[in-house]
């Protein structure tokens, strides 16, 4: 690891000052993903930010039909709070079932987002329940926020304050997980709101996307049924150690029939 500046800034205003003015500055909150960056010199920074001490960052709280999540909120706060589980238990469960306890107890929804692995859970949540990510100076569509291999619309400095998440009727995520790790080799998330329905795929492509045929057949009939026939084609599709272009677009429909009948199973909490 080379040496570098170290930071706590108290306010988000002085977090970008001191970006801006560094050579090479970068944010920090779990480290989880970083300091495994910083120490294989992938990443090299002059100064490093670290957003632990920014008060109003952290925490969860429902506001009407959405659920707001600070983006310093700890994964296992999200995967263990009632007020996630009674109002979206399926991202509950989603953040609750990535890595392990050591990870869930210092990884950030934040620094999950902003890291934007192809293969992570929480971008296809975003993706499929239309969350909207506020950052210190707009709002961005999750749409409009994942656009490549870790790559995100943040431009520099900017911070991830919260994510709004619309609390949909029904919703549920399926994952086939690499064993060692728990990222998803394919992991479908499904989710239903006034009668609009939101496919989302991660890790099966260089980024997480939309499935659009068959959310216009799920709007026709949220079944498993409606979606058995529909086949994903395999051009574009991951290939690594892992799998097949071919075998992830099976997953992808086993992945997305499943988790319809999962999410039709379990329609919104009263
Ligand atoms: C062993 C292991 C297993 C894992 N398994 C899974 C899994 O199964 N599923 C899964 O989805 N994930 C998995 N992860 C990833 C993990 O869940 C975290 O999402 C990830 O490590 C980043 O979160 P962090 O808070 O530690 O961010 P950091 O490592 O601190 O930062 C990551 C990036 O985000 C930027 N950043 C951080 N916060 C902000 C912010 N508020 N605004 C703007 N930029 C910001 C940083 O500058 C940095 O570029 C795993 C990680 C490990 C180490």
């Amino acid at each position: 690891m080379d040496d570098f500046n170290y930071h706590e800034p108290r306010t988000l205003a002085e977090a970008a000052v001191v970006l801006h003015a560094a050579r090479n500055g970068v944010y920090i909150a779990g480290g989880m993903s970083l300091i495994p960056a910083l120490k294989h010199r992938r990443v090299r920074p002059s100064d490093l930010i670290d957003l632990r001490l920014i008060d109003g960052l952290a925490g969860i709280r429902r506001e009407a039909d959405t659920l707001v999540i600070g983006a310093m909120t700890k994964h296992a706060d999200v995967a263990g709070l009632d007020i996630v589980r009674n109002s979206i238990p399926d991202l509950a469960r989603l953040v609750g079932e990535m890595a392990d306890p050591s990870v869930r107890n210092r990884a950030t929804l934040g620094g999950s987002i902003a890291h934007a692995d192809p293969a992570s859970d929480y971008p296809p949540a975003l993706l499929a329940l239309e969350a909207i990510i506020v950052t210190d100076t707009r709002r961005i569509a999750a749409a409009e926020f994942f656009t490549g291999p870790f790559t995100t619309g943040l431009r520099k400095g900017e911070i991830i304050t919260a994510v709004n998440f619309p609390i949909p009727d029904n919703a549920a995520y399926v994952k086939f997980a690499n064993v060692a790790s728990r990222y998803a080799i394919v992991g479908v998330f499904v989710a239903r709101r006034a009668g609009k329905v939101c496919v989302a795929v991660t890790g099966a492509k260089p980024c997480v996307f939309r499935f659009g045929e068959m959310e216009r057949a799920l709007e026709n009939s949220f079944t498993p049924d409606a979606i058995k026939a529909i086949v994903m084609s395999a051009q574009g599709l991951t290939a690594d150690i892992h799998g097949t272009p071919e075998y992830r677009a099976h997953l992808i429909g086993v992945m997305a029939q499943r988790a319809v009948a999962s999410a039709a199973a379990k329609p919104r909490p009263a």
